[in-house]
């Protein structure tokens, strides 16, 4: 994966390509971003592949930068979670999207709602709580609300982890891990940890068509996560070749900008032909 690694590197990313000046300033933006409304939230469908159907999306949020334009998610989020900044970013997205899947709810679509979490979450024990008085004040179900976290990040303190997310499944949140195979968790782990969703990373799935070696991978870990009860997520689907491919592997979800790119709730609305709520 030295290519990827390259390719993400070499667009723009904090970590290497600004200047702590510069990473102060930008820094210093996004708490006003936080203040005045720049942030927003745009939404990635999530599809069954074997009857068509989205059953859920993600949350991925975008910054309007008043100078800069629009900016994606991994040259902010690395700099909130290293500052603080993250605990009001995630308050942020999580009550956008629990308020945006109540109307959808409302308008008859049922859908689960993905939201991402960084690695401090996980030692936040008041986290449990928000989470469900959020819920709570949105009026949506536990179960739609699904929690993203990698493996990275729970490895970080496991211990600490695993109580912050048995409180949240007792709230009956489901918990995915994401970037799954990047990092260096093995599934009966991820079975004690008693995790409800495997997301598969893209650097494995986007190219199952012409690799075989990857197809292996991707072919394994999915009966693997099936057997123990899991629900399978294959991120960064880019062609209709990877769909079919997938499909003859079992059970699985699909994500990618072959199935619909990230985009803002009215457009979603557009796309899956329910009349615009807001
Ligand atoms: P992620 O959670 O793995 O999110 C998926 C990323 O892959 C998104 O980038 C999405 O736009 C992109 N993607 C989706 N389909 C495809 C595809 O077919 N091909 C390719 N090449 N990419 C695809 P985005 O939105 O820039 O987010 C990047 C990362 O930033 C996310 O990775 C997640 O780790 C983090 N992030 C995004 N939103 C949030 C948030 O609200 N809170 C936190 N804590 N992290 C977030
Ligand atoms: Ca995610
Ligand atoms: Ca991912
Ligand atoms: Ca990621």
């Amino acid at each position: 994966h030295a290519k990827l690694e390259r390719d993400r590197i070499s667009t723009f990313s904090p970590e290497f390509d600004i200047n702590t000046v510069e990473r102060l300033q930008l820094l210093a933006d996004l708490r006003t971003a936080l203040d005045t409304g720049q942030l927003h939230v745009v939404y990635q469908p999530q599809t069954d592949l074997t009857d068509g159907r989205v059953v859920a999306v993600e949350a991925l949020v975008r910054w309007r930068h008043p100078e800069r334009g629009l900016v994606r998610a991994d040259e902010f989020i690395p700099l909130a979670e290293n500052s603080g900044l993250i605990f009001p970013v995630t308050a942020f997205v999580l009550d956008t999207a629990l308020a945006q899947v109540a109307r959808w709810h409302a308008a008859g679509l049922d859908v689960r709602m993905a939201v991402n979490l960084s690695a401090r979450h996980l030692s936040d024990q008041g986290l449990p709580q928000q989470v469900g008085a959020a819920l709570t004040r949105h009026q949506v179900p536990a179960s739609s609300l699904v929690l993203e976290v990698t493996e990275t990040a729970i490895l970080s303190d496991p211990a600490r982890a695993d109580l912050v997310l048995h409180a949240l499944r007792r709230l009956g949140v489901s918990i995915a891990i994401d970037d799954y195979g990047t990092g260096n968790a093995s599934l009966s782990y991820l079975k004690r940890l008693e995790i409800d969703e495997l997301k598969i990373d893209r650097s494995f799935v986007s190219n199952i068509g012409a690799d075989h070696h990857d197809l292996i991978i991707v072919r394994s870990t999915i009966s693997l996560a099936l057997a123990l009860d899991l629900r399978v997520v294959a991120e960064g689907i880019e062609d209709a070749e990877t769909v079919t491919a997938l499909r003859g592997l079992g059970h699985v979800i699909g994500q990618g900008y072959h199935l619909g790119r990230p985009v803002e709730a009215p457009e979603l609305e557009r796309r899956l032909g329910i009349a615009p709520v807001s």
